[in-house]
């Protein structure tokens, strides 16, 4: 996308979402009515998502050369990854013991939906079990999408091994991916009215400003933690894009589209499309873009892994129940695996927090306080996992030994 047009958009983007947010506000029912403008763009960037990441981690895998290089790109990316999610992890623990939000709260129990309760039971195995899927297009159908990365991997580097057959193949992906990446430019047009509606939208059904802060009214130092946390995070990653990637906020403002659609969908998958685009009009090596977006998306989380933290953190207290040190330890190592298991779409966090619940012996009844306001933090917790792919992306383009991003208006060039 031309670097103007994008300046323009991402100016009315911000416009949207403060209009949806005062609108949503001042005249939340009137709103609801317009929610289907939202659906309309969500559906919009569902429907590339599994041809995108498809095509994108075939031709980011096949585009490394040499298969064995993929054991240290994987290696460099995993470490990463769960190097950020326990930094959040952490940073939520020390701030739900400072503020301790969840201290001599009087509540009543909501009840578990049935997602939830459906959760009861779930280990680490089942974790694994969901990596290789006996069905890859029910799982294509029900956008589980790590399944579909790790059997793209595998295909795209059996592909690199059969000489000029596999070449073939490969620049048929990259077409792909060129075209898939085309309709994300011409989609991002609608984006503002979009995010517009799905913020109004959703505040709209929230039942509008007056009964939004009479619901988090009870809640509102937890909020404050969660919130804090987050903004922390944020900035160590800051920090990581800058002393490792050696990039300075210039990265942050170009991905501001992704961050507010991000804000806009709660679906880090569903920005997924949005995030590629952005990353690679910022120079970031396509490779990278290809095998750390996708992958990011569905497994690295750190705003939900902090979430997971500081809401369990909370029922506890709220329970009058101390967790020891040995009980928080549990905590960090489940919550890291539970964001890990959670899919890209919005509250799932809130499931996945079961696994951490039945680790330290809460009772899973706990979710019914947080229950209100978790459409309104996820928001802000996949804004923040949406930007801890996005650094991971130029961390790896750093280690890409040959890496080169575009520049300005630059296309790629299909060499097959
Ligand atoms: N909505 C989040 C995401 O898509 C996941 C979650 O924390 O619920 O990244």
């Amino acid at each position: 996308m031309p670097h103007k047009h994008a300046t323009f958009l991402l100016l009315f983007i911000v416009i949207g979402v403060v209009a949806g947010i005062l609108s949503g506000w001042f005249w939340g029912e009137a709103m609801a009515e317009i929610a289907w403008i939202g659906k309309l763009f969500l559906n919009a960037l569902k429907m590339l998502i599994i041809p995108l990441i498809i095509a994108a981690v075939v031709s980011g895998v096949a585009a490394l050369g040499d298969v064995r290089r993929l054991g240290r790109i994987g290696g460099i990316t995993v470490i990463y990854f769960l190097a950020t999610t326990v930094i959040a992890v952490a940073i939520g623990l020390v701030m739900v013991n400072i503020i301790q939000p969840g201290n001599g709260l009087e509540f009543e129990s909501t009840g578990l939906s049935e997602s939830i309760a459906a959760k009861e039971g779930t280990g680490f195995s089942d974790l694994l079990l969901s990596l290789v899927t006996p069905n890859l297009v029910a799982s294509a159908a029900n956008t589980q999408l790590l399944p579909l990365i790790l059997f793209a991997i595998v295909f795209s580097a059996a592909l690199t091994t059969l000489g000029r057959v596999g070449e073939h193949v490969i620049a048929f992906f990259n077409g792909i991916n060129e075209a898939m990446m085309k309709l994300v430019t011409w989609l991002m047009y609608f984006a503002p009215v979009g995010i517009f509606a799905l913020v109004a939208g959703r505040l709209g059904k929230a039942g509008g400003g007056d009964a939004f802060v009479q619901e988090i009214e009870s809640v509102g130092l937890y909020i404050v933690t969660v919130l804090s946390g987050l903004g922390l995070h944020f900035l160590v990653l800051m920090l990581i894009l800058f002393l490792i990637s050696g990039r300075g906020p210039g990265y942050l403002l170009g991905l501001l589209r992704a961050l507010f659609t991000a804000f806009g969908t709660a679906s880090s998958s569903a920005t997924l499309p949005l995030t590629m685009e952005c990353a690679r009009e910022n120079g970031v090596d396509l490779r990278a873009v290809r095998f750390v977006l996708p992958l990011g998306s569905t497994i690295n989380m750190n705003g939900t892994a902090l979430y997971e933290a500081v809401a369990v953190m909370f029922i506890a207290q709220a329970y009058g129940l101390d967790l020891s040190i040995g009980q928080q330890i549990i905590v960090l190592v489940t919550a890291t695996f539970a964001a890990i298991g959670a899919a890209g779409i919005p509250e799932a966090g809130l499931v996945t927090m079961v696994i951490v619940l039945e680790a330290v012996g809460l009772p899973l009844e706990g979710i019914g306080l947080l229950l209100a306001v978790d459409w309104f933090l996820d928001r802000f917790r996949t804004s923040v996992n949406v930007w801890g792919d996005a650094v991971g992306a130029t961390v790896l383009h750093r280690f890409l030994p040959d890496a080169e991003g575009l520049q300005p208006g630059e296309s790629v060039e299909l060499r097959p």
